[in-house]
């Protein structure tokens, strides 16, 4: 297990990048403690497998370094890491049973036979694995081929770390939570250090204790679930973790507040003393899951005129959707009495409201 520091680390698959579009990854300097569970959660092309690559070595960056307990391995080659890979598909050997696939990576090693078969009944007890032991590799499903795969990236203790790219994408629906949960507690048991890349915002925040969240080549957060959801550092976040995702509207200063869609929203004096002298685009955010709906006329002055254009009963609550201005806000609502048509008021509770200045939080 290693901790891993990246430094000023960026990459083009171009020979001559010039503008920031070129560059797959853009500069970004961070440290990942020793065993930890991280996930790397972003859209697809957003430089997630490019990130994953740098640090096995499939891939040599164009700047920075890559540290592993603080030594240089920018120049290694995978082998000289001692990573563990696993990758979409199954990696397998066919015609061997599926014990004798968990136990290559540590007869490899030189491992004593009698080690090697409990570490191999271990790992597949881990995975519901115990009974296929003696099963030719060939003859099973796409499923369990992949649960190879996954045994055969943590059977190994020593590794600096486990590399995870997309590893449930072949996996049944119903399996796949089954195994997420698995994978948690198994990092709990084998206390490796684990990088999960991902695009599915459920996997990420199952799966990990911190979530590096990326869009377009850069990291614009690393934080735990509750992080991500409860102060988005950046707007991308905000809209990207939840569903609904946040609601950004566009919004300029203004003496008393705030004015979104042509009216005022009262701001708490934090806010307002974050967004003083603000140079550029201003947004306010605000969670479906915090928006309050009031009767139109109540509520006070963290509050905007809207009219109601949809309800629907999700069972466990309400969606709503309302007009405001030109923006559409979404609220998760327990009960709503209004239908669409209406005119009410939204309220943004001020500690529940976050402010960014060209996308990035200040308040
Ligand atoms: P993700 O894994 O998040 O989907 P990738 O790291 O695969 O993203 O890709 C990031 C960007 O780099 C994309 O624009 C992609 O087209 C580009 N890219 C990835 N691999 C290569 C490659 N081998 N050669 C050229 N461009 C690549
Ligand atoms: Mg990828």
């Amino acid at each position: 297990m290693a901790r891993i520091e990246l430094v000023d680390l960026a990459h083009a698959y171009k020979s001559n990048p010039t503008a920031p579009a070129d560059y797959a990854l853009r500069p970004m300097s961070m440290e990942w403690h020793d065993g930890g569970a991280y996930a790397l959660l972003g859209p697809s092309g957003c430089g997630k497998t490019t990130l994953l690559n740098i640090i096995s070595g499939l891939v040599k960056p164009s700047h920075g370094k890559v540290l592993f307990d603080g030594k240089d391995v920018t120049q290694l080659p995978t082998e000289a890491r001692n990573i563990a890979q696993v990758f979409q598909f199954p990696v397998i050997y066919d015609t061997m049973t599926v014990h004798d696939n968990l136990a290559f990576p540590l007869r490899n090693r030189g491992w004593k036979e009698i080690e090697v078969k409990k570490r191999v009944q271990q790992v597949a007890q881990m995975l519901e694995l115990t009974g296929d032991l003696k099963l030719r590799a060939s003859g099973l499903s796409v499923d369990a081929k992949q649960k190879i795969s996954l045994g055969r990236g943590l059977v190994r203790p020593d590794v600096a770390a486990v590399l995870f790219d997309e590893p449930l994408t072949v996996i049944d629906p119903h399996l796949k939570w089954l195994l997420r949960r698995k994978l948690k507690e198994i990092h709990h048991e084998l206390k490796l250090s684990l990088i999960y890349v991902t695009h599915d915002q459920v996997e990420a925040l199952t799966f990990a204790d911190q979530v590096v969240v990326m869009t377009q080549g850069e990291v614009v957060q690393t934080g735990s679930a509750q992080a991500l959801f409860e102060e988005p550092e950046h707007t991308f976040v905000g809209y990207f973790i939840g569903n609904p995702g946040m609601n950004l509207l566009d919004c300029t200063l203004d003496d008393g507040g705030v004015r979104v869609a042509g009216q005022l929203l009262a701001v708490s004096a934090a806010a307002r003393a974050a967004l003083s002298g603000a140079q550029g685009k201003i947004t306010v955010g605000v969670r479906p899951e915090f928006v309050e709906c009031v009767k139109a006329g109540e509520g006070g002055d963290h509050c905007l005129d809207a009219t109601v254009t949809a309800v629907r009963n999700m069972g466990t609550h309400y969606l709503a959707e309302f007009q405001l201005g030109g923006a559409t806000v979404a609220a998760k609502l327990r009960a709503i009495d209004a239908v669409a048509g209406n005119a009410v008021r939204l309220r943004f509770p001020p500690q529940r409201t976050l402010y960014y200045v060209n996308d990035k939080r200040v308040a």
